[in-house]
């Protein structure tokens, strides 16, 4: 048997009384679990398996998935919490949900998904959206697909007139790649840097999280139709990140 600290991102019922739960785990990076035995393990395991939770799980690996035999909650994000700090954990957990597709362990990005939901239920941001902004930029940091430059690559004149990410991965000024897959204007990148470097978005205006918020729909989810992913930006993220 196995134990690690997880992180819940989703959980469902199927059939009868079986739940499957997706979690970021500690030890063995993001998973699936299944638990079965019926109505009385579905009981005894069901209030520990709330989304947005840190749990200690235990389990063994079965043929196909690995099946849990214990659950123990130990800090859960979202009681309490505001419609819009529940909504932005969504958020995040569907960025992982949909962009983190391999199963090994990375520590730094377990304790990024801890801090950012334990951001959210403090409240200790002005905006739960900057969390969610500090999340996806630093995990394309992370994993090297998107670094911040303040200069163009390719000619390098300052970006005075914004940038543009190019289907390659590379930030250009709008003259050398007029048609990326996402124009940034002075204040994105500057916000995008501030998020990059701070914790905390207090002294930043209103306007500029309104800029990045707008940004950050564009780029990863359309419109409204939400929480379906832009493809050509899915795309991106995944040719880079696998
Ligand atoms: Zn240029």
């Amino acid at each position: 048997m196995d134990t690690t600290r997880a992180i819940i991102i989703r959980s469902e019922t199927s059939g009868e009384a079986d739940i499957l739960i997706t979690a970021y785990t500690e030890a063995f990076g993001k998973q699936n679990f299944v638990a079965r035995g019926g109505r009385k393990m579905e009981a005894k395991l069901r209030p520990d398996l709330k989304p947005y939770s840190l749990v200690e799980l235990s389990f063994v690996r079965g043929k196909n998935n690995f099946l849990l035999t214990g659950a123990k909650t130990i800090e859960n994000f979202t009681n309490g919490a505001a419609a819009k700090d529940f909504f932005a954990a969504s958020v995040i957990s569907s960025i992982i949900d949909t962009f983190i597709v391999q199963p090994e362990r990375d520590e730094r990005l377990f304790l990024n998904i801890l801090f950012s939901f334990r951001a959210l239920a403090n409240n200790s941001e002005k905006n739960s959206w900057v969390v969610v902004q500090r999340f996806f930029w630093d995990l394309l940091n992370l994993q090297g697909t998107f670094i911040l430059s303040k200069k163009c690559r390719q000619c390098t004149n300052n970006f005075n007139y914004g940038a543009s990410l190019t289907s390659d991965g590379e930030l250009l000024c709008t003259t050398c790649s007029p048609d990326g897959i996402f124009n940034f204007d002075q204040e994105d990148l500057y916000a995008i840097g501030q998020i990059l470097n701070s914790k905390s978005g207090e002294d930043m205006p209103g306007h500029v999280f309104e800029h990045l918020n707008s940004g950050l729909k564009t780029f990863l989810l359309k419109e409204k139709t939400y929480p379906a992913p832009n493809q050509q930006a899915v795309s991106w993220f995944l040719e880079r990140v696998i």
